[in-house]
């Protein structure tokens, strides 16, 4: 796994941001008996949204420093522990603006860690919220430090971690090529017992829909009792919705029920659906399963609107699983079901061409019919998205895709060398290419789809990414 280096001045909320980052109150404390080089640093492995990372937390240093500082006593140990990280976060206090210290930091940093990423983070921002200028204010100060834009949030309360994951994914995705060649060896064999073991874990959903559409009468319709409690008072429900609940054996979390009970209540009637919102929640879901109205669908002159359709795409820039429902069919008299039914999935593949073979399914909320098939889908679709596939057989498939592409001349074909996947949850893969030519996006998405269709992958993103091999 990537390491993350957590860095700074005392007081900036390095442990918080810590604990947040391991979902853990108390911190464990790393002991290597063998190694007093790493004795003070906390360990612990990182979730955030699909990522995963060791992030390393270096307060435990500053108690023995004399100087109270990462500069003290401890600075050659804090060399040595940030020489074996990838990355490093570098804390600073946004209630505080710059200190003297946090140059030292910066000064110390670039010293010292030339070569490593380092991230600016802003915490204790939840109390710049009062306006605009103190948030911008305190950036562009912060900027002076010459790490680029720092990232405010709230290690406190949770603010501003989506933009933490949106920084840390594209590199790490990218330090994944680094060791690619490792997991390679390891995963000659298809790993069927922990895409298995994998797809066991809770699974993450999300329903998104514009108010009304009877989110809250499938949830109950498939808890098979009124748990969520469906109607237009405002208030009905509480803040601390949690709904988990088994299916088939399997724990499934429901993310974001509150949200949007809060917000279909409180909006009375109002059809928008909160981009901002759900966009902040779709990141903790695995799959998405977004509700359509079925009598609007089939009066409209298309599937889904355009809310609907960002939602859906945003789910699949985010790297969730999608399945799309069509609710309240029982309204449609025949000849308009069937039409409903002929039209909605062709219609989302035009509109998400990303994406093939997204499951619709249709239901009735309000009669029970189809919940077990929503659920089916949605487990079908998680089951897709822990896909492993083993590095043999993807070469196999490689051979026979390369050969079914018509390429312009056989000059211009790229020689793809290896084809492996580096990653699952979703799934991710990496072509290594040889010699001059590089795959081109046209190729890149012939690959995918190719990939797709022979996997069997419906409905979740996968991601091909190119290293060339000198
Ligand atoms: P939410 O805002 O998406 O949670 O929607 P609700 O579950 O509160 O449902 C909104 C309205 O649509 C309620 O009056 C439901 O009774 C009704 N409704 C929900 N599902 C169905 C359905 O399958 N058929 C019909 N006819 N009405 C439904």
């Amino acid at each position: 796994l990537p390491t993350v280096l957590l860095i700074g001045r005392p007081n900036v909320g390095k442990s918080a941001l810590f604990n947040r980052l391991i979902r853990r109150r108390e911190a464990l404390v790393y002991n290597t008996p063998n190694d007093h080089v790493t004795r003070d640093i906390r360990e612990g492995i990182a979730k955030l949204g699909d990522l995963r990372f060791k992030v390393l937390d270096s307060a435990g240093l500053e108690a023995e420093a004399s100087s109270g500082s990462v500069l003290g006593r401890t600075a050659e140990m804090t060399a040595n522990v940030l020489r074996m990280c990838n990355f490093a976060l570098f804390l600073i206090d946004a209630r505080d603006g710059l200190q003297p210290m946090d140059l030292d930091v910066g000064k110390w940093l670039r010293k010292h860690a030339p070569g490593i990423k380092i991230i600016m983070v802003m915490n204790k921002a939840e109390s710049l919220d009062d306006g605009f200028g103190s948030v911008i204010s305190a950036v562009s100060e912060a900027r002076t430090l010459g790490f680029g834009d720092p990232i405010p949030l709230s290690a406190e309360t949770g603010l501003g971690m989506n933009d933490l994951y949106e920084v840390l994914r594209p590199l790490l995705e990218e330090h994944m090529f680094q060791i690619v060649d490792e997991v390679a060896d390891e995963t000659n064999e298809d790993c069927e017992s922990c895409v298995e073991e994998e797809s066991k874990l809770p699974l993450q959903l999300a329903f998104v829909g514009r108010p009304n559409v009877g989110k809250s009468t499938l949830l109950n319709a498939i808890l098979q009792e009124d748990r969520v409690l469906v109607g237009p008072e405002a208030g009905l429900t509480r803040d601390s919705v949690r709904v988990e609940f088994e299916f088939e054996g399997r724990t499934i979390y429901m993310v974001d029920t509150a949200g949007w009970l809060k917000r279909t209540k409180s909006e009375k009637g109002a059809s928008s659906l909160s981009i901002v919102q759900s966009r902040k929640n779709l990141m903790r879901a695995h799959v998405v399963a977004l509700v359509l109205d079925g009598q609007e669908v089939s009066k409209a002159r298309k599937s889904m609107t355009h809310d609907e359709i960002v939602i859906a795409r945003r789910a699949i820039e985010e790297g969730r699983g999608l399945v799309v429902i069509v609710n309240k069919m029982d309204l449609l008299e025949e000849r308009l079901y069937d039409r409903v039914v002929q039209a909605v999935p062709k219609e989302i593949q035009m509109m998400i061409p990303q994406v093939t073979g997204i499951p619709v399914v249709f239901v009735s909320a309000l009669e029970g019919k189809g919940r077990i098939d929503v659920m089916q889908e949605v487990i079908e679709t998680y089951k897709k998205w822990c896909l492993r596939l083993s590095t043999a057989r993807l070469n196999r498939w490689l051979l026979k895709v390369m050969s079914r592409h018509s390429w312009k001349d056989s000059a211009a074909q790229p020689k793809v060398k290896y084809f492996t996947q580096v990653k699952a949850r979703p799934p991710t893969f990496v072509a290594f290419v040889s010699g001059k030519v590089r795959l081109s996006d046209t190729d890149l998405r012939f690959l995918t789809r190719s990939l797709k269709e022979d996997f069997d992958m419906g409905g979740i993103p996968v991601r091909i990414l190119q290293r060339a091999i000198v």
